[in-house]
């Protein structure tokens, strides 16, 4: 968990946010949904994918070589994925704020108001992403709505995009 301070500028960011595949068999996209409208976000874009072994090891290419790499990339894929770019002030920080820490177990415990806490179970099913900085929200948000390969042009995107 890295984290991330604001900017203070008080003008509108966007971030990504991510119901990971544990999140939407367990059908909690619409309350993850109604807290991030109530909390303030606009939901710009949203589709739902299946990422393959590639997609999932090149968004988390940062933890390549950490242990529990491979069995985050089989988790990553083992279902669909509902991916969001969310819109506010100072969006990267409020949405870690919401989500929790990374550790759904302790986040019961520390911030059981968290959306971590609400429908994550350990450190690995944590059932939300979030961006943790404006750096890595403008990689992300490229990463699936600006330069993705064709295979994640759903229609739900193209809508979007031609609106
Ligand atoms: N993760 C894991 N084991 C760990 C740490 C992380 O399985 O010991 C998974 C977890 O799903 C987490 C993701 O890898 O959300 C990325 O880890 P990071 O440290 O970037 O946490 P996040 O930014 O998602 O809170």
């Amino acid at each position: 968990l890295r984290c991330c301070s604001s900017n203070g500028s008080g003008e509108k960011e966007r971030t990504l946010g991510i119901i990971k595949p544990d999140g939407l068999s367990g059908n909690y996209s619409d309350r993850i949904k109604q807290v991030i409208l109530e909390s303030g976000f606009n939901i710009n874009k949203e589709m739902v994918i299946q990422l393959d072994e590639e997609n999932a090891a090149n968004f988390y290419a940062e933890h390549s070589s950490k242990p529990f790499f491979t069995n985050l990339i089989k988790y990553m894929t083992s279902g669909p994925v509902l991916v969001m770019i969310l819109e506010k002030e100072d969006a990267v920080i409020h949405w870690r704020e919401l989500i929790g820490p990374t550790d759904a177990g302790k986040a019961k415990i520390t911030h059981p108001q968290s959306l971590r806490a609400m429908c994550g179970v350990d450190i690995e099913k944590n059932c939300v992403h979030g961006s943790d900085s404006h750096q890595s929200a403008q990689r992300e948000i490229a990463f699936f709505f600006k330069e993705a390969p064709s295979a994640f042009k759903t229609e739900a995107v193209r809508k979007h995009d031609e609106l």
